[in-house]
């Protein structure tokens, strides 16, 4: 394939012979609990199923909003129109944060180059309506400091740079995929590599942006400790983007395990309070009070089916939508 091999064979020769090592904590499962789909890991193995973390729900599932598949989609706001086909849209600049192991696909490769390919025509096909779109690329498909933080001696904040670089390696992927179908892609990276992309400038950013290009920001926050979901929140607030579209391997949050139980519920919205305080597990906590501060509603959506990341971004009602209501009117600028 045509990711840089030597390069991820070496990454991958580093993973720990013990899965357990590498995965986030499966909660003992007791009902009513909820299925988090941000806590997804990837075990050693490219192969391993990738798990899910629960914890319980302490109030009743009913207090939530449950997608109900016979409703017709409400018509969302309406901040603009698509003059082609008449359709609303609801958001003018997105945030799309696309975790490693999204990328990874069926895990066989680090990154899978056929969902590299998925996301850059699904982004052309909205920046073609005049859609702005800023991607944050997380790096777990390739490492995730707190597993390695320990390892020979390897402390936190190192684990974490290495981190930092895997998100790296990610966004140069995905950027010269998006530029192989003609779309003007600019990455920026949160600490400098000056010789590989452009720094981390806000005000250059939000240039690229007006003019078109995608603009992928590559290495987190710059800093150890966080991950690229608070980096997801923080760049939105940053660039008045409207809304963090959360891009997944499952079609947004349950109230159970959807693979184990088969009348799981999909849940339509929830509250920033919800999450918290009902410990989901969508994103850390630090990105979801993040958003909540900066009133940044968030979407989580299943990346693998066609068309998701197109209607995310032109805000239809897709997966699970969190700080908001799916009619009514947002604007950040
Ligand atoms: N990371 C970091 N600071 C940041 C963002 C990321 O140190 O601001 C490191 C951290 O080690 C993390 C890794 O980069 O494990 C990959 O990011 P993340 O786990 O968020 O990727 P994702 O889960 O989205 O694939």
């Amino acid at each position: 394939m045509a990711i840089s091999a030597p390069l991820l064979s070496f990454y991958s020769s580093l993973l720990p012979s013990s899965s357990s090592s590498f995965s986030t904590s499966l909660f003992p499962i007791s009902k009513p609990h909820f299925y988090s789909p941000s806590s997804y890991s990837i075990s050693n193995s490219p192969s391993s199923a990738i798990r899910a973390s629960f914890s319980e729900m302490p109030s009743s599932p009913d207090s939530f909003n449950f997608r109900k598949p016979e409703i017709p989609s409400m018509s969302p706001f309406s901040l603009s129109m698509n003059e082609s086909s008449n359709q609303p849209i609801k958001w003018r600049r997105v945030l799309l944060k696309v975790s490693g192991e999204a990328l990874a696909g069926d895990h066989s490769q680090n990154i899978d180059p056929k969902i590299t390919m998925a996301i850059a025509r699904e982004v052309a096909a909205v920046t073609r309506l005049g859609i702005e779109v800023a991607i944050v690329v997380g790096g777990g498909n390739i490492f995730r400091g707190s597993s390695w933080a320990g390892c020979s001696g390897l402390d936190r904040s190192s684990a974490d740079y290495i981190g930092m670089l895997a998100t790296v390696m990610n966004a140069i992927f995905l950027q010269a995929t998006m530029e192989s179908i003609g779309i003007p892609t600019r990455v920026q990276t949160a600490f400098r590599m000056s010789e590989v992309a452009e720094p981390y400038i806000r005000r250059r950013a939000v240039r690229h942006l007006e003019k078109g290009r995608v603009v992928i920001f590559a290495a987190g926050t710059g800093n150890p400790f966080f991950t690229t979901d608070t980096a997801a929140a923080l760049r939105c607030a940053e660039i008045n983007a409207e809304v963090v579209l959360k891009a997944t391997n499952v079609d947004g949050v349950f109230d159970d395990d959807p693979r184990r139980n088969p009348h799981a519920r999909l849940l339509d919205t929830l509250t920033y309070q919800d999450v918290t305080s009902k410990d989901l597990s969508v994103m850390d906590m630090t990105a979801i009070t993040l958003c909540q501060e900066n009133n940044i509603p968030v979407v989580v959506f299943n990346l693998n089916k066609p068309g998701n990341i197109e209607k995310a971004i032109k805000g239809e009602r897709v997966g699970t939508l969190i700080g908001a209501t799916w009619n009514s009117t947002i604007s950040r600028t």
